[in-house]
């Protein structure tokens, strides 16, 4: 592929005309950008709130493109799921973020990874088996995986996805609905689906400690998601207060920017090591 010539000021919005000179850019350097390794992971740590312990990092996937910087993934993933990239896209973040997991494990930090996975990815022939090979190649136990999808990628064909979650499972993989409260939500499926845990959407989460609708949508989550006998995990934590809070009504997980930001992997075995301001709060 050649690279496309762009100046950094042509911003890119996902809704734009699907045949856009921008869009067809975007898609070409996507393409690209693969094959050049322009990509590159963050781990955000899953806190729980109970013992202090990380429970798992989050990888979430940046682009570093030579021209535009660094990209986000809210800017390219809906195109590249759009035009039929993402599942190579999956494939690598597994790939990386489960040889990632193998090289802390190696330097004596036994922690666990989540990665996103798309609703089209979740529909591959192969993707079972692809997550599989990716465990055994890196050499980590499947419980020390979380896969998290959001409730669209079973609203698409929900007895198809369903088929593949129960084969995730019996794999031996942690499972993850991501988002709840944003976009499609079924309560229907929810109560059906094989998953261990359940994210509630940082839009609630962030404003909780100042607006009491939202305060109490958390409430009502937190306790729907554990009528289901399934952990609850809330993203979005940017303060103490809202850390306290979720403690106070019972949430069993936290993830936020005041725990911790997204942080480069080489960060990571010394944040794992470094005494944190959130078990002062536990005692
Ligand atoms: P998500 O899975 O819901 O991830 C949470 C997003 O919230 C991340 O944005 C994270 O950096 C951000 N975040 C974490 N803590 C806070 C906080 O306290 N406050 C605020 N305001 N934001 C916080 P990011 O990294 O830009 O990712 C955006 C979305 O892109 C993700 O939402 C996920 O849907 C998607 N994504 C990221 N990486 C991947 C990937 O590897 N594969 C796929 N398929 N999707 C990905
Ligand atoms: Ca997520
Ligand atoms: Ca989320
Ligand atoms: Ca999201």
């Amino acid at each position: 592929y050649a690279k496309s010539t762009r100046t950094p000021a042509q911003v890119y919005t996902p809704r734009a005309d699907v045949n856009s000179a921008a869009r067809l850019a975007l898609v070409s350097d996507l393409r690209w950008a693969l094959l050049n390794e322009e990509f590159r992971l963050q781990y955000q740590p899953k806190v729980s709130i109970v013992e202090g312990r990380v429970t798992s990092l989050e990888a979430l996937i940046r682009w570093h493109d030579p021209v535009r910087g660094v990209v986000g993934p809210d800017t390219f993933i809906p195109v590249a799921e759009q035009v039929g990239l993402i599942s190579d896209l999956t494939d690598w973040v597994l790939a990386t973020s489960l040889r990632q997991c193998r090289a802390w494990q190696d330097q004596g930090s036994y922690v666990s990874v989540a990665v996103n996975v798309s609703p089209p990815t979740l529909h591959d022939t192969d993707f079972v088996q692809g997550v599989r090979r990716h465990l055994e190649l890196a050499g980590i136990p499947p419980h020390r995986l979380t896969l998290e999808i959001t409730e669209g990628a079973v609203m698409r064909d929900p007895a198809h996805a369903l088929r593949v979650l129960h084969d995730l499972r019996a794999l031996g993989v942690r499972l993850s609905i991501d988002d709840l409260g944003a976009g499609q939500s079924s309560l229907t499926y929810l109560r059906q689906l094989p998953v261990d845990e359940v994210k509630i959407d940082k839009s609630f989460v962030m404003g909780m400690s100042e607006v009491a609708d939202d305060d109490a949508i958390v409430c009502a989550l937190v306790n729907l998601v554990h009528t289901l006998r399934l952990a609850v995990v809330a993203e979005g934590v940017e303060d103490e207060r809202t850390w306290q809070r979720l403690r106070q009504i019972g949430c069993d997980t936290a993830q936020g920017y005041w725990l911790s930001r997204p942080l480069d992997p080489e960060l990571v075995p010394g944040w794992l090591g470094a005494p944190h301001r959130y078990i002062d709060l536990l005692a």
